[in-house]
């Protein structure tokens, strides 16, 4: 197919179709196709804002979101906040006209609960709102009338190969990028705006992979299914951990921990992945400055029940914490 061609379109037409049911977005936002999250850090960067931005983060992926928004120039007032913190809202300054949040700290296994959203929407609701929602989207059923941009990559929740973005925006943001006028680069937002309204793409994409989220999501349903199976599943887990001596959790409030992203203290983490190789699995090690004593475990939907089963029997017979 090429990605110019009616088939394309069509193609496109339908995976935004089935997003737009499965994820319950707005009927006025737009879906935009994108090459990964990363590039919407920066495609936000360029072309959504013309004032401050405030950037509350705890991780990671938060702090390099904000460090390319440095390198573009813009104006980021920094809000870092502990991992074993709530998300301080009442922080939320007056004069930023965006504010950006992480919905799920990949690096830590922290994440916002609806709360959060809730209040950010009620203190502030003349506020524009970026969300990185990569870990999160698909996984989680989030509430996008909260926000106002949003993104993610697919080889997360949507357990597809990397190399796919998938960019939702709300009208006002659509308002903000026309205001804004920027326009000088391929993937400035109002090009990516006009290729999805015409049902394409700024560049040259991945067919078979929004092929492949076509029909994934059309077999999958409904996110909010998806989030009460996952659900379950990380409850399953949290007795799992309760119950196993030398595992513990690095976030002490169980309702900051994340559902999809398991991030669990350990002795010697090196060792017990090593034994973990023996028995064919390859365990996430910790991020950054939680390598040392950590260990991450996805809880993502595309996981199967008996290889989470597996996993755990093999924790539990082998694991030397
Ligand atoms: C994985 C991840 C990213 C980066 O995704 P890419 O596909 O590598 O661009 C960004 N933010 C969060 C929260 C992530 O989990």
């Amino acid at each position: 197919m090429n990605h110019r061609s009616d088939e394309f379109m069509t193609l496109v037409q339908n995976a935004k179709k089935v997003l737009k049911k499965n994820l319950a977005i707005p009927k006025d936002y737009e879906i935009i196709f994108t090459s990964s999250a990363t590039e919407c850090w920066e495609i936000f960067g360029q072309s959504m804002v013309s004032g401050s931005v405030q950037s509350f983060y705890n991780g990671a992926f938060g702090e390099k979101w904000a460090d390319y928004m440095d390198k573009l120039g813009v104006d980021v007032v920094r809000e870092p906040f502990s991992i074993q913190e709530s998300c301080p809202v009442n922080k939320i300054d007056s004069k930023s006209e965006w504010i950006c949040i992480t919905a799920n700290e990949t690096s830590n296994g922290t994440f916002l609960n609806k709360d959060v959203y809730r209040k950010i929407k009620e203190n502030s609701p003349e506020k524009l709102i970026a969300i990185d929602a990569t870990s999160a989207m698909a996984g989680l059923a989030l509430d996008f009338k909260k926000g106002d941009f949003w993104f993610a990559s697919v080889q997360k929740c949507f357990g597809l190969p990397p190399g796919l973005g998938v960019l939702i925006v709300s009208p006002r943001s659509i308002e903000k990028a026309n205001e804004i006028k920027e326009d000088n680069h391929y993937n400035s937002f109002l090009n990516l705006l006009r290729n999805t309204q015409n049902n394409q793409t700024h560049y040259t994409p991945n067919i078979t992979s929004i092929y492949c989220l076509y029909r994934t999501q059309k077999k999958v349903g409904l996110t909010s299914d998806v989030e009460s199976k996952l659900g379950e599943r990380f409850d399953h887990w949290s007795s799992f951990v309760e119950n196993q001596e030398g595992l513990d959790w690095l976030i002490d409030k169980p309702e900051l921990r994340s559902p999809t992203v398991l991030t669990l203290k350990c002795n010697e983490p090196e060792r017990l992945q090593e034994e973990m190789k023996h028995h064919g699995l390859i365990l996430g090690k910790g991020y950054g400055p939680w390598k040392a004593d950590t260990i991450r475990i996805a809880n993502f939907p595309a996981i199967r029940k008996k290889e989470i089963r597996y996993l755990m029997h093999a924790l539990k017979t082998h694991g030397n914490f």
